[in-house]
């Protein structure tokens, strides 16, 4: 089984994780123990491609304290967006970079993921 720890460890390992179930095939980020379509508890852990376009996004200019001493606020807002993935899960997220709109293809930026989810503009 996996826990949010275990999740959060690989992500700042670089390793974006999800779990699909043995019975259903639902895919779940962030991983899950249990199914919530079919209350399957056979999920196997999955590595995703990191890759996806953003679905929804948020400039937020007033923040938390943390947020604040990272760097983030009223000059520096951080983008929150929904990230439609490519293997058709969504997670929320950071969006690292500028000229982001609903539909810009993104990608998991596993060196500043670690205690969020952190994706960029996809340049490639
Ligand atoms: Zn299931």
């Amino acid at each position: 089984m996996i826990t949010a720890a275990d999740f959060y460890e690989a992500l700042a390992e670089g390793t974006l994780l999800a779990t699909r179930c043995a019975d259903c095939d639902g895919l779940y980020i962030p991983p899950r123990s249990l199914c919530p379509a079919c209350y399957g508890t056979e999920l196997k852990v999955e590595e995703l491609s990191g890759k996806g376009t953003v679905g929804a996004y948020t400039a937020v200019a007033i923040t938390t304290t943390r947020m604040i001493e990272a760097g983030y606020g009223r000059d520096n807002p951080n983008i929150t967006a929904v990230v439609d993935l490519a293997e058709g899960v969504r997670i929320s997220a950071l969006i690292h970079g500028d000229d982001i709109t609903v539909g810009t293809p993104v990608v998991f930026d596993s060196e500043h993921s670690a205690e969020h989810v952190v994706f960029r503009k996809d340049d490639s």
